[in-house]
């Protein structure tokens, strides 16, 4: 049987490989247009301080809304926007708007409402002349401690010269730095100091698993105390129920993000939790 199925199953597979092709030059035709046709959505997901239970900050996500095939999620397109070099043009576009509205909710409650953007290494590589983040801030008369920048473990392993000058560029103008989805990579701590890293972002895989596995929670408080150590603050991803947050709160994670608190929400219904006139589930 198997044989038989073998050349159908065959020439399936390689149709449906040239078809995903075409849709992938296809897509990443249309996001040429993303940005200029106003199809570009920032979400908000918040970040909760455990000691007070109050949103403090949001990380900024990227949303497409596609002509035709409706909201896409970062997993269908930011691979291709970094292969085509795209990720720039939206990662610039992604960063004035997390400034803008970080203003806005900072002036409206009186103190910095930090949003945390992602950047990935290719935003990093750039020859041309890149967006002066620095100056932007200015210009919105923005303190720049107002946006943290979020990147990888392999951002600052692979680091060239090129990036290392643009990292410490943004670290000595004031922007914060996190690492994302830390302990996935190649988990150094010379790069946390060399860089002055100001957060550390614990991987939602050890939150999750520690519900069942001991391993997992030790990682996650062993990562809590060097960082502590090392003068950082951490915040836990991923963390969706109750019981993760108390465990987190009483081992002395300064900062918690997951579906607990809520999805990423579009900036007008952040801004309702954010400034309490939106029902939120017990946060306390
Ligand atoms: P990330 O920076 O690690 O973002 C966290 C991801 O975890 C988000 O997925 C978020 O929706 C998801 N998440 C949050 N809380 C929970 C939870 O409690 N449980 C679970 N299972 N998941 C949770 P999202 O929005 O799909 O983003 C995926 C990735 O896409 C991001 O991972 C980031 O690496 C990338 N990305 C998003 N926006 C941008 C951007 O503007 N620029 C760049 N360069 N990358 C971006
Ligand atoms: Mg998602
Ligand atoms: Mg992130
Ligand atoms: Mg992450």
């Amino acid at each position: 049987i198997a044989k038989n199925n073998g050349r159908s199953q065959f020439s399936f597979f390689t149709r449906s490989l040239q078809e995903e092709a075409l849709n992938r030059l296809q897509l990443s035709a249309d996001l040429r247009n993303a940005v200029s046709g106003g199809q570009l959505r920032l979400y908000f997901q918040p970040i909760a301080n455990l000691g007070d239970g109050l949103i403090h900050k949001a990380e900024a996500l990227l949303r497409w809304q596609h002509p035709t095939l409706g909201l896409l999620q970062p997993d269908e397109f930011i691979g291709l926007a970094e292969e085509s070099g795209q990720i720039r043009k939206l990662g610039n576009w992604a960063f004035a708007q997390a400034a803008q509205w970080s203003r806005k909710w900072s002036r409206h409650l009186g103190r910095t409402v930090q949003i945390s953007i992602n950047k990935s290494a290719i935003q990093f590589e750039s020859n041309g002349r890149s967006m002066n983040w620095k100056a932007y801030l200015d210009r919105l008369e923005l303190p720049h401690e107002s946006i943290i920048v979020e990147i990888t473990e392999s951002v600052l392993l692979n680091a060239s010269s090129k990036t290392a000058d643009k990292l410490l560029e943004l670290r000595n103008a004031g922007l914060e730095l996190a690492i994302d989805d830390f302990g996935t990579g190649y988990s150094s701590m010379a790069y946390l100091k060399k860089y002055e890293v100001d957060y550390l972002k614990i991987d939602q895989s050890f939150i999750n698993d520690a519900d069942n596995e001991a391993s997992s929670r030790t990682i996650a408080e062993s990562m809590i105390l060097m960082a502590h150590k090392l003068g950082l603050k951490v915040v836990a991803e991923g963390v969706e129920t109750k019981a993760q947050r108390d465990w987190l709160r009483s081992v002395g994670c300064d900062f918690a993000q997951g579906f607990y608190y809520s999805a990423p929400l579009p900036a007008k219904e952040f801004e309702e939790l954010l400034y309490g006139t939106r029902r939120q589930p017990s946060l306390a």
